[in-house]
């Protein structure tokens, strides 16, 4: 890739602002999943073994802009010292003179978290002055938060102008390079699996990846607009009447490559093929589930995003289930991104048999459609 890389960096005794997503889910005060704060520890050890002063920033939740302890980023920092084995300070302000002393007395190797970026009103409008506060904070800069990168903030592009140096950390290029293999359709027979909820939120991803897979699987509640556009009935299944023009153009131009449900389980469990009027399919049938997994395990590249099915209540969520198998199953490369199909993934113990599951929903789904991030546009190059 084209961007300068934290490995490139000079960073022994220097501050190392480094930015991070840790915009974790929480119960109270308890993480109730770490998977994006372990997926910065080889960035952080890097800098750490380096002699790096690391000075790490985060947003948590939606607190708009106004101090709301309840998306403090304390317990994050009490965290992080445990999987750290050390010295995890936390700056209870953001940015200004108790940041910047903090930052100040810091020695190699130590660590400080700063408060929740959105406690600043500066933070999402991108605002050059809270930009300068935050570049006062760090020599060189680095980025490992490719789950913030869709975001055109200021610790994700306002601080950029303002170092010397801005750098992709190691999350940041792992979640590139495959994405960026998956985006161009790099290894062949490429098949992508989509499902999910809508089709008007994955509408510019359909479009992109059609023309690069050679086999498109679609499940979910936005199979049964696909199968309204070919005539089909779906009953009370849901449906977005608005985009049935859209499926159907789709279907024209690359219907053979499209694959939809034959068979459904509907509410009330029965498995049919053609669903009667008023009832509503929740989930792929065992049909679908095995042509699908035939086409997954004759792929050199997988990419999936979204549940097949209502998957948060079982019995819906065989088919996701039976999709999760045959993608950890193929010899290929195999990459998920999105918020509830990944969720799905760690929630039956597979997300470690894919070779790499994003840590970014929207930034992901964004990168995929072919848009260019903001905050990867921002870093140095190379
Ligand atoms: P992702 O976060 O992986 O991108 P989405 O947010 O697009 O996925 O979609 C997930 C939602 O879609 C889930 O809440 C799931 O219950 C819902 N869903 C999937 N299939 C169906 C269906 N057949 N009927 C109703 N809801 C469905
Ligand atoms: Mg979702």
């Amino acid at each position: 890739m084209a961007k300068l890389s934290v490995n490139d960096l000079e960073v022994e005794g220097r501050l190392v602002l480094v930015r991070v997503d840790y915009n974790v889910p929480l119960d109270g005060a308890r993480i109730t999943d770490d998977a994006r704060i372990q997926a910065t520890l080889p960035t952080l050890r890097l800098l750490i073994a380096r002699g790096a002063r690391l000075v790490l920033c985060a947003h948590l939740g939606r607190p708009k802009g106004k101090v709301d302890l309840r998306y403090t980023l304390r317990p994050v920092a009490e965290h992080l010292e445990r999987l750290l084995d050390g010295n995890v300070g936390f700056a209870p302000q953001t940015v200004g003179p108790l940041a910047e002393e903090m930052a100040a007395r810091l020695a190699p190797g130590g660590v400080v978290l700063l408060e929740n970026l959105r406690f600043q009103p500066g933070e999402e409008s991108n605002d050059p002055a809270f930009s300068r506060q935050l570049a006062a904070l760090g020599d060189v800069y680095v980025d490992d938060a490719f789950g913030a990168a869709h975001r055109a903030h200021a610790s994700t592009v306002g601080v950029t102008a303002l170092m010397p140096q801005a750098a992709a950390g190691l999350l940041m290029e792992r979640e590139l390079d495959y994405l960026g293999r998956v985006l161009h359709g790099a290894d062949r027979p490429f098949v992508v699996i989509l499902g999910g909820a809508k089709i008007s939120d994955k509408l510019p991803l359909i479009a992109h990846l059609v023309q690069r897979a050679d086999h498109l699987l679609i499940g979910g509640a936005m199979a049964y607009t696909f199968l309204k556009a070919q005539g089909k009935s779906i009953g009370a299944s849901l449906l977005q009447a608005d985009f049935v023009d859209a499926a159907n153009k789709l279907l024209r131009d690359s219907g053979a490559r499209i694959l939809l449900p034959t068979d459904h389980v509907l509410e009330d469990g029965r498995v049919v093929q053609d669903i009667p009027d008023g009832a509503k399919a929740f989930d792929i049938g065992p049909a679908t589930r095995g042509a699908f997994a035939r086409v997954i395990a004759s792929a050199r590249m997988v990419f999936w995003n979204g549940p097949m099915g209502m998957f948060e209540k079982p019995p819906f969520d065989e088919g996701t289930l039976a999709v999760a198998r045959a993608v950890a199953a193929s010899p290929g490369l195999t990459v998920a991104g999105g918020g509830d199909s990944v969720a799905a993934l760690h929630a039956a113990g597979l997300a470690d048999r894919l070779s790499h599951v994003s840590t970014g929903g929207g930034a992901s789904l964004e990168f995929l459609s072919g848009d260019t991030l903001p905050g990867v546009a921002a870093l140095t190059e190379k």
